[in-house]
């Protein structure tokens, strides 16, 4: 295993946990900070008609989302430190020898943890949306009723702790070599901007044409953010059309925004 203190000492655990926020929170600011500037002012003129809202952010908007996502930012912190000690007592099933299992286990643990991710989100996302949980766990994200790059991770600290939880628990049976967990971070992270991002970048072959016509972007999620009751996806529109909650206008509303050539 990789050259690191002992976990279970409070004070390596309080560090630990430090440098994990510090690398999510700096990751944050740089993901959303770049997609905002290039998106929303550098390239404005060229993506806005893939824009999604017409409407202006409410004033202070931003503020709010950048410290709830530094609260979310806490509870990862904490979690990759527990991820870490639960590695080191023996629990966790990370390689990092790419040969301890077999080479193709390698996307294939990739697109197994998306997908139980995917089911995990989804029904938990429901669950969310049951009108008394709503109000107490998932009324936060969706104060944003227009999405930013800023709302990424802008959660109530138990919807931020569901999300925490979801790696260290599904390590503890799915074997990951530690470069595929990093690359599944990293999709995390720049998926949940992308989505937020209230502005359809994706072209429609990737869209519409791959994994069964099915990536979730910034128009299906930018629906959920309006409508409430449909859209309840991550990264793929699987369930949302197996569990009939997929938006009705979305499927017009897509090829809209990736049909035209951009202005
Ligand atoms: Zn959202
Ligand atoms: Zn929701």
């Amino acid at each position: 295993m990789v050259n690191l203190p002992d976990v279970s000492n409070p004070l390596w655990f309080l560090i630990i946990s430090f440098i994990v926020y510090a690398v999510v929170v700096g990751r944050y600011f740089l993901l959303s900070w770049l997609f905002y500037r290039v998106f929303h002012v550098w390239r404005w003129e060229k993506w806005k008609s893939k824009k999604i809202n017409q409407r202006d952010y409410n004033p202070g908007q931003f503020r709010k989302e950048i410290i709830r996502s530094n609260m979310t930012a806490i509870l990862f912190g904490i979690s990759g430190a527990v991820l870490l000690l639960l590695w080191q007592k023996g629990y966790m099933k990370i390689y990092e020898d790419i040969h301890a299992y077999p080479i193709w286990w390698l996307p294939v643990s990739l697109i197994a943890a998306l997908i139980l991710q995917e089911i995990y989100y989804y029904w938990l996302h429901r669950w969310m949306h049951i009108p008394s949980i709503f109000r107490v766990v998932h009324k936060w994200h969706h104060e944003s009723h227009i999405a930013s790059p800023w709302t990424a991770f802008s959660f109530h600290p138990i919807e931020g702790l569901i999300q925490a939880i979801f790696l260290p628990l599904i390590l503890l049976f799915l074997p990951m070599n530690l470069y595929v967990l990093i690359v599944m971070l990293t999709i995390m992270s720049v998926s949940s901007v992308i989505n937020h991002l209230d502005i359809e970048i994706y072209p429609r072959w990737f869209a519409r044409n791959i994994f069964g016509k099915s990536v979730i972007g910034a128009t299906h999620h930018a629906l959920h953010h309006k409508q409430y009751k449909y859209n309840f996806g991550l990264y793929f529109t699987w369930l949302d059309r197996m569990f009939k909650t997929e938006s009705p206008v979305y499927d017009e509303l897509i090829d809209e925004k990736t049909s035209t050539g951009l202005s």
